[in-house]
């Protein structure tokens, strides 16, 4: 076994305990791999164990990454899980099966424009910031019920969940909270929460997507 494959098969045990103690299935969790800053040829191993759901956070670098990839594994989704510019909405369209990163108004716009002109099979999570960072994208806890009713009813955009990346230096029990509290309010089903440091966590307070990279492929380079 490669490394990559190793870790893969430890971190689906990890999911699977971490969702029999919540009393949940391990089903209802999918494994988002995070694969930024991987080479493709790193990529490849994971496709062909049959890994469908990756993470990007660069729609420049998913580009020139994952066309190949995707034809050759046409039941692959990709995940868009950093900050998405307006003006590079229509370049997402067709390379991302959903964006986990619907962070403000300008956006919503921009996706609700093309996907009116599009038949763009997308799913919506809406990032809100729970650590109100200002370093940080995501809409404020408080105006997030507002937001996700604007977006669903006004813009008709298929939102089906919310996403947090908590501060870095604080419990990221709280946030997971939050963000489900805030879900539930919404009525909304999806929970985009957990990285490689917290993901069982995560799972303990409802996450139904989670974001793993460095567990699986390794620590990246610092930028
Ligand atoms: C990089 C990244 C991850 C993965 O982080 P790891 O700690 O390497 O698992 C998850 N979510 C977002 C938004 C990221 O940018």
């Amino acid at each position: 076994m490669t490394d990559v494959s190793a870790r893969y098969r430890e971190i689906q045990l990890r999911i699977a305990a971490a969702a029999l103690e919540a009393g949940r299935s391990a089903s209802e969790v999918t494994l988002v791999c995070v694969s930024k800053t991987i080479h493709h040829g790193a990529i490849r191993p994971m496709l062909d164990l049959g890994h469908q759901a990756f993470g990007e956070n660069r729609v420049q670098e998913a580009k020139s990454k994952w066309p190949a990839l995707l034809a050759a594994f046409a039941n692959t989704q990709l995940h868009l899980i950093g900050p998405l510019q307006s003006n590079k909405a229509a370049e997402a369209i067709g390379l991302f099966s959903s964006i986990h990163s619907l962070d403000r108004e300008s956006l919503a716009l921009a996706l609700a424009k093309e996907l009116e002109r599009t038949d763009w099979a997308v799913e919506l999570f809406v990032q809100v910031n729970t650590g109100l960072e200002p370093q940080k994208s995501g809409i404020a806890p408080a105006e997030t019920l507002a937001f996700v009713d604007r977006c669903r009813s006004a813009l008709k955009l298929p939102v089906i969940g919310l996403m947090c990346i908590p501060p870095a230096d604080e419990e990221p029990s709280v946030h997971f909270a939050m963000l489900a509290k805030l879900a539930r309010e919404a009525g909304l089903s999806k929970l985009s929460m957990g990285m490689s440091g917290d993901f069982e966590t995560a799972i303990a307070f409802g996450a139904t997507h989670i974001r793993v990279g460095s567990a699986l492929f390794g620590a990246r380079p610092a930028h």
